[in-house]
């Protein structure tokens, strides 16, 4: 399948981190990774290929065939701001039923407003024998919707702005309250017509835009879609992993002898990645101890691994709004459709160093893609990602990248397909040394 085609198909089958795990763990099935099970014995093999699933992250690593000297170590993330539905979630209204949810990160909450919205997530359930079983759900038949207030209640919120209160105006409205006799609360009957379980003991429910990807511009040159910060780049990590496996990289070449490729896919991200799966848990440090017992890794060898290892942090960079350009560096605009963007700053919450991103700039040079630099205002707070958590946890060299992105953390947000494109060139590249 073309990238762009396999692309969309994973936007549109990954509503939540956990789906989007499961989708990059179909990914890597089909090109030889072997699934790992962190609660069971490994035993790995020097130049095969493995991945191991933790909640809604993964770790994927193709390990080389002799020793084990370098490291190229990809890492992005599999959460996007969202709503998450409250473990008590029924309400009723008049005759209304609503749902109550909290805000998961940061979303531009206006942007899910007026929206169809499907609830997706795990939900953990015992079946007739009380066999307790986590599912993944996806709720598609019975949107919600968060209605937003008509303009003639709210005269000036054109001039004055929109304001939300979290608690207030962001309940979603799940229908119409039928009193039937025997009827299961709401949540309880709705997931019943997907999935047969006895008890619902407890969940992880997200509400999800129902819109699915869609090519736009006047060749199809741009890309739109829910959750692209981050699944753009969790997509190129794992379509590069599969790449660089299947060719140069794989038995035989220089790099392939001594050299493993590892690629991390964390949850979590969106509210500071202090989880046990996300990027500050230790996770990575985890799955790099049990691969040095391969290569018999002491004290100071996995020291000598650490320091000779690239971390390259993958996430969405602000792109060009031509709508608000005052709020841009303006020698730094990362530009949609001029590649892929190196990032900076001062405070490190960008973790790239002139050494680091040397590395980036030299692989684009003789890969002959383009790349453009990032600052954000000096008179701006900047984002971050977990390229800052890795580089302080590890002590590994750490370098943070990205492809521009419109509407970051808007229910829709846009990129250029070309640089996507050149997103997994690069990651390609890197990944074969
Ligand atoms: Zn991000």
């Amino acid at each position: 399948m073309h990238i762009l085609e396999d692309f969309k198909s994973f936007l549109d089958h990954s509503p939540t981190s956990f789906h989007a795990a499961e989708q990059l763990a179909e990914r890597l099935a089909v090109q030889d990774f072997q699934p790992l099970d962190e609660k069971e014995a490994w035993h790995l093999e020097k130049g095969k290929r493995y991945f191991v699933m933790r909640g809604g992250s993964l770790c994927a690593f193709s390990l080389p065939a002799i020793g084990l000297e370098k490291a190229t170590i990809i890492g992005s993330h599999t959460d996007s701001p969202s709503l998450k539905i409250k473990p008590l979630p029924e309400i009723t209204n008049h005759n209304m039923t609503l749902v109550g949810v909290e805000v998961y990160g940061s979303p531009l909450l206006s942007s899910w407003l007026n929206r169809d919205l499907a609830i997706a997530g795990r939900v953990v359930v015992g079946d007739a024998q009380d066999r307790v079983e986590e599912k993944l759900v996806l709720l598609d038949d019975a949107p919600l919707t968060i209605p937003q207030l008509a303009i003639h209640l709210d005269r000036d919120v054109n001039e004055k702005g929109l304001v939300l209160n979290k608690q207030e105006h962001l309940v979603p409205l799940a229908g119409l309250h039928k009193e039937k006799p025997g009827n299961s609360p709401y949540l309880e009957s709705l997931l019943k017509r997907h999935i047969q379980f006895k008890t619902l003991y407890s969940f992880d429910l997200f509400l999800a835009p129902l819109e699915v990807a869609r090519f736009l511009g006047s060749d199809g040159e741009l890309l739109a879609s829910c959750r692209l910060d981050n699944l753009a780049s969790a997509h190129a990590c794992v379509t590069a992993m599969g790449i660089a496996a299947g060719t140069a990289a794989g038995p035989g070449s220089e790099s392939h002898k001594t050299s493993l490729s590892m690629a991390m896919f964390w949850d979590h991200e969106e509210i500071g990645s202090r989880t046990t799966d996300g990027a500050a848990s230790p996770f990575l440090h985890d799955v790099l101890r049990r691969i040095g017992r391969v290569y018999s890794l002491d004290e100071e060898t996995f020291s000598q691994l650490k320091a000779n290892a690239l971390f390259v942090s993958v996430d969405a960079a602000h792109a060009f709004n031509p709508n608000y350009k005052q709020k841009y560096e303006p020698h730094h605009l990362p530009l949609l459709g001029h590649g892929i963007v190196l990032k900076y700053n001062a405070d490190q919450k960008y973790a790239s160093t002139a050494p680091t991103a040397a590395r980036i700039a030299q692989a684009a040079k003789n890969l002959n893609l383009s790349y453009q630099s990032y600052v954000t205002r000096s008179d701006l707070t900047c984002g971050s990602t977990v390229g800052p958590v890795v580089a302080y946890q590890m002590g590994i060299p750490t370098v943070d990248i990205g492809i521009p992105l419109l509407s970051m953390h808007s229910i829709r947000e846009i990129i250029a397909c070309h640089d996507h494109l050149d997103m997994c060139t690069l990651l390609t590249g890197l990944l074969k040394g």
